[in-house]
């Protein structure tokens, strides 16, 4: 399948589960900007010293960091398209920067109420989530994402690229709304 996947939704969609799980069932590479700069973080690499106390605050890396550390793994695990991309891009320079790097890109939008949100983002903190998921991270991440997210979603909304899907209920009910929406695009692009 010649088709990157751009996966959005606000923190607590549910948008890392399932980028997991399509990338097992469609044999994608899997591209989480979250995941990698945890793990340059635990690896005390360059990168993790600087990108710590953004995460650590809930604000966003530099485009310039997030959008080179993108490059380099790209151009490491799908030289030749087929990825799925979770958390990224999140900003205008991002999707600019991107459109340089793949082309044939779909953006499925977990779209969750914001209450929900919330709970279940509480839950992953009570079972030893992660360090941004106390509760006043969490708020700067929503607030943050609720400002941010939509220059994002335009852009493709606006190239017919977007489609919205609700993120309510379990995750194989999620999953099952994601292959019907993949498997509904033209046949070229799946
Ligand atoms: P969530 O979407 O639930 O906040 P992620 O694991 O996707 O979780 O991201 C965690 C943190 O990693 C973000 O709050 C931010 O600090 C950083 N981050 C992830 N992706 C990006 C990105 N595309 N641009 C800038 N910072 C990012």
């Amino acid at each position: 399948m010649d088709i990157s996947v751009i996966l959005t939704g606000a923190p607590g969609s549910g948008k890392g589960t399932q980028a997991s799980t399509l990338a097992r069932r469609r044999n994608l590479a899997h591209l989480s900007t979250g995941d990698l700069f945890r793990e340059h973080i635990t690896r005390g690499t360059d990168l993790g010293r600087a990108a710590r106390r953004h995460l650590d605050a809930g604000r966003y890396v530099p485009d310039e960091l997030t959008n080179a550390m993108v490059r380099d793994h790209i151009e490491r695990v799908a030289p030749d398209g087929g990825i799925i991309l979770d958390g990224y891009p999140r900003t205008r320079a991002q999707v600019d920067f991107l459109d340089g790097l793949l082309s044939g890109l779909v953006v499925l939008n977990l779209v969750v109420e914001p209450a929900e949100l919330l709970r279940r983002l509480a839950h992953r903190a009570t079972v030893g989530g992660r360090s941004d998921d106390a509760a006043e991270v969490v708020r700067e991440r929503l607030a943050l994402y609720a400002v941010e997210c939509e220059p994002v979603l335009g852009a493709y909304r606006e190239r017919g690229l977007l489609f919205d899907l609700d993120g309510a209920g379990e995750p194989h009910a999620v999953a099952a709304r994601i292959d019907e929406a993949l498997a509904a695009l033209p046949a070229a692009r799946s």
